[in-house]
Order: C-alpha cells, then sequence, then structure tokens
C-alpha cells in the first residue's frame, strides 16, 4: 500500500534537497508532470531535484520509510510515459537534471564519468574535447540527459557500428529502492566477477532504482565521413544493399536508415529551408553514412561504388552523395525532421518495432497489406533504423475520420502491427521502452515465464513496489 505523503514527510523531503532543489506550484510542476507532446499528463506532490548521489539516496530513504512512490526522470523526452506520474498525486518525481558534474575523463582508458543529468548534447562536446566521440546520437541529444538514456537504452542512429547504450556503457552508480548506494561505477572491459548487475538498470525505465552516475565508453573520432541518400524500389533493395553495404564499407558502416516517400515530401512542407536532393518522388529512400579515422578518398569511393552496382543491379533508382557539409546537413535534417513530417501528415498511430533484419521486406508488405485490407485509405508512414531491424511504423489515419473513430481504431491498428511483429519474432517497443503505453500491450504478447522472471527481479529489487510504479510491469 502506498501512501500520500503527509505533511512532515514533505517537509522532511524538501530539507533533504534545499529550496533550490523543490517546485511545488502547479505551474512550476507543469513541465516535468507532462511528456513531449503532451500525450501523458500525471500529478506529483512535489518535484524535487536532488544535486548529488547522496542527495538523491535520502530522498529515497525517506519515500521507502514513508510508502512514497517515486517517479525518475532526466530531460523528460521520453516517448512512452515513462517518467510522468500518475494523476493520484501521491507519487514525487525525482528529477536528476541538477546532476551534472562530468567526475572524471580517462582518456588513455577512453572513457567518460558523469553524473545522470548532463545532457546527452553535453557529452558528446566533452568527449570532443578529448578528440574522442560518444557515438549515441538521438533527435533529442539537446535535452535528453544520460540518465535517461541509460534507463531507456537508447538507441538513435549510430546503433548500427557501435551498439546501444547496453553497448556503451561500462559501469553505473545506483541509488536502490531502499536508499543504499550500489557503487558500478567501474571502468572495464573485462569484469566476469559474477553477474553484470548495471545491465538489470539499464533499460529498467526507472523501475529497478536511480542510475546516478556513469562510466561511458568513448571511440576514436572520426576524421572522414562519406554520406549519400539513394532512392530505392522497395524494403527488400535496402536489406540487399544493406549486406552489400557491410561486404564493401565493413566497420566503416556507421548509418543506414529508411524513409518512405511521404517522410521527404511532408518534411519539407514542415520545416523551413529543406530540399529534397532528388527532382523526382521515389517510393523510398535511404541514407547511408560511412564514417572512418582517415582515407575520406577511398570512404567515398566505397560508397560511390556502392551506389553505381546498386543503379546497376536495379536496386538503387537515383543517388546522390553529399558534396559539402552542407549538403550532408541537408541530408541527416531530412532524416531528423521525421517527427514533424509524421505531424504535418496528419494523425499517426505510433509503433517503435523491431524484427530480425531479413524480415523487414516481409514484415513491411505483410502489415501493409493487412492495414489496407482492414482500413482503406490509410496512409503508410514508416521510417527508422533499418540496418538495426527497427522501424517506427506509424500508419496516418484517413483526414476524413472523425476522432471519435480515431480514438476507436488507433487500438485496433497498434494490434493488426504488433500481431504482425509477434509473427515475425520481432519485439513491440525497439528502443523508446514501455513506459506506461505498452505495458498492457507486453502482458498480451510475452510469455507467463519472460513475466515471471520480470516480476521476479522487480520483487527482489524493490519489494515495496514503490520506484515507477506502473512502468513496464503492472502489479498483480
Ligand atoms: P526521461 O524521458 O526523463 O525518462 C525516460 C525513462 O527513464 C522514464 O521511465 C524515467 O522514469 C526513466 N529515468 C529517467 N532518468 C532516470 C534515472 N536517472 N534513473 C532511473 N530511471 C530514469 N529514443 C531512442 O532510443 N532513439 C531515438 O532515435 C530517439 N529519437 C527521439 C527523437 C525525439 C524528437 C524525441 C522527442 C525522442 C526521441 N527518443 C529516441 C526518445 C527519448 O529521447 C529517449 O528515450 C531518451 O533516452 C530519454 O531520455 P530522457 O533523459 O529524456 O529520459
Amino acid at each position: 500500500m502506498t501512501a500520500h505523503p503527509d505533511a512532515a514527510v514533505l517537509d522532511r523531503l524538501r530539507q533533504a534537497v534545499g529550496p533550490a532543489g523543490v517546485l511545488e506550484s502547479p505551474a512550476d510542476t507543469e513541465p516535468f508532470r507532462t511528456s513531449v507532446g503532451a500525450t501523458f499528463r500525471g500529478a506529483a506532490a512535489l518535484v524535487l531535484r536532488p544535486a548529488s548521489a547522496l542527495e538523491v539516496a535520502e530522498v529515497v530513504r525517506l519515500c521507502a520509510e514513508a510508502r512514497i512512490p517515486i517517479v525518475p526522470q532526466a530531460g523528460n523526452t521520453g516517448l512512452a510515459g515513462g517518467a510522468q506520474p500518475d494523476g493520484s498525486g501521491a507519487a514525487v518525481i525525482l528529477s536528476v537534471d541538477r546532476m551534472r558534474k562530468v567526475r572524471a575523463v580517462d582518456v588513455a582508458n577512453d572513457t567518460l564519468t558523469v553524473e545522470a543529468g548532463v545532457t546527452l548534447a553535453e557529452v558528446q562536446a566533452e568527449a570532443e574535447r578529448v578528440d574522442r566521440l560518444f557515438p549515441l546520437t538521438l533527435a533529442s541529444e539537446g535535452s535528453c540527459r544520460i540518465g535517461g538514456n541509460l534507463a531507456t537504452n537508447a538507441g538513435g542512429t549510430q546503433v548500427l557500428r557501435y551498439g546501444n547504450m547496453r553497448a556503451l556503457a561500462l559501469g553505473l552508480e545506483v541509488v536502490l529502492p531502499d536508499g543504499r548506494i550500489w557503487d558500478g561505477l567501474r571502468g572495464l572491459r573485462k569484469d566476469n566477477a559474477g553477474y553484470d548487475l548495471k545491465q538489470l538498470f539499464i533499460g529498467s525505465e526507472g523501475t529497478l532504482g536511480i542510475i546516478t552516475a556513469a562510466v561511458l565508453r568513448l571511440f576514436p573520432r572520426p576524421r572522414a565521413i562519406a554520406t549519400a541518400f539513394a532512392a530505392i524500389p522497395d524494403p527488400a533493395a535496402a536489406i540487399a544493399l544493406l549486406g552489400q553495404a557491410k561486404a564493401r564499407l565493413g566497420d566503416s558502416l556507421s548509418a543506414f536508415e529508411l524513409m518512405r516517400a511521404p517522410s521527404l515530401t511532408h518534411a519539407i512542407a514542415a520545416v523551413p529551408g529543406l530540399v529534397s536532393p532528388f527532382v523526382e518522388a521515389y517510393p523510398w529512400v535511404l541514407l547511408i553514412e560511412a564514417s572512418a579515422q582517415e582515407g575520406g578518398e577511398s570512404l567515398a569511393a566505397g560508397l560511390e561504388t556502392l551506389l553505381g552496382e546498386g543503379l546497376e543491379d536495379g536496386l538503387i533508382l537515383d543517388a546522390v552523395i553529399a558534396a559539402s557539409g552542407a549538403q550532408r546537413r541537408n541530408l541527416w535534417a531530412l532524416r531528423e525532421a521525421q517527427a514533424e513530417a509524421q505531424a504535418h501528415a496528419g494523425k499517426g498511430v505510433k509503433h517503435d518495432i523491431s524484427v530480425p533484419v531479413s524480415a523487414i521486406p516481409a514484415f513491411v508488405e505483410r502489415a501493409d497489406a493487412a492495414l489496407a485490407t482492414r482500413f482503406p485509405g490509410i496512409l503508410p508512414f514508416t521510417f527508422g533504423h533499418v540496418g538495426d531491424g527497427n522501424l517506427h511504423y506509424n500508419p496516418v489515419m484517413p483526414a476524413d475520420w472523425t476522432e471519435e473513430q480515431r480514438r476507436a481504431r488507433a487500438g485496433e491498428i497498434n494490434r493488426i502491427v504488433h500481431d504482425v511483429v509477434a509473427d515475425f519474432g520481432g519485439s513491440i517497443s525497439a528502443e523508446h521502452g514501455l513506459g506506461q503505453l505498452r505495458v498492457a500491450e507486453a502482458e498480451h504478447y510475452k510469455s507467463a515465464v519472460e513475466l515471471d522472471l520480470m516480476r521476479a527481479v522487480k520483487a527482489a529489487i524493490d519489494p515495496q513496489c514503490l520506484m515507477n510504479p506502473g512502468k513496464v510491469l503492472r502489479a498483480r
């Protein structure tokens, strides 16, 4: 049982973080209680913004004692409602946004130790300052924070080469649900001394503890980058080209992103200054990028050969290679503008799915056909990290549907798409997490054994169920 905090507990929580660390008025707490696009909104007794791991630990200890639920938050850019409390007002939001220290830079070990409130863009800049690369790249990188990136196991556009956050973190510091601090801030690349505990917290969306700091991996900074757009007839061509790109470009292949025709036209209409590199409209477009420490000319030559062979084989209909930094930025801007393009196209039903890379063409064909049969007129809208088997498959509902019809049919559209995903052994959340958005669906698609294991982990670490209740798993 959780309780609404009484006045005495609230006072102790205020004292734990000091006046600079508390927000109370509805106007001040509103940005924390509301998600991106106002899709999710909740109520909170307080928003607490501790400035150190010790302050986090004290807040968590007090909440554990008084049985107050805690909703952890970092940059609040999550898309699954994971950082929003329910409407009861019983929970506190614990934001790590004041924990902004870079604790250590170890260039020889290629690691950076940062607190959870450092933004992703700041981590990238800190890595660049020591002539290294931190490769995680998201359109939200100016606002999302490392604690949130870890808690959601964020992916983005460079996973193909560098992996997601699971692969980019070597160590964590975590405040456990009873207020103890686990110091797992090890910068080790080999460590087989028992369970890999950090992986429990990465991707747990705040349901097992509060990540307060992390040791992150750094990489050599690429000096040469070659970027191309390739118009292709269908997803099967994308997968054939992906195989050829891996063979030709090897490890230098760093991004392989797919967009469907409406993506480009709507991006250009929605965002001033964007231009299509093609005169004609094509059904599908790939953004392909390769990067390396040196050998810019051979990199560009490799990409050119790949595109030339693709044109000869009929896998590519048209292609351009960025000839300048400005052209490269325009190509990436078209890719990064997909959220705006989606909004411009109309009301979409969003899916963040993954299937085995080889199954992408069959998945698109089957999902398209199933939706078109049930809802003629639905507009396919698809983009994503096809090199990772991850698509944002977001069909747009016809403009003549009433608001009531949209609401009623969104669930059915979800089910149609996710059933096809399940048929291919895929996942209903490739990179955004389950949050509160997909909890019921996860219960539907995961096996009883998998759910039991997840519940056992939750019960072992958070027996009072105070850490982000209602997210990822529902109490039975
Ligand atoms: P928040 O939104 O604050 O929190 C997300 C979850 O993590 C919540 O469940 C929260 O409770 C938990 N949490 C936060 N901080 C902590 C902590 N310190 N300890 C424990 N739990 C915590 N995501 C991708 O993976 N790939 C993309 O390409 C991508 N593109 C995006 C583009 C846009 C325009 C937007 C708006 C979002 C995008 N996202 C993407 C989603 C989002 O940016 C990521 O999920 C990001 O990692 C969330 O970080 P955050 O700091 O905003 O976390």
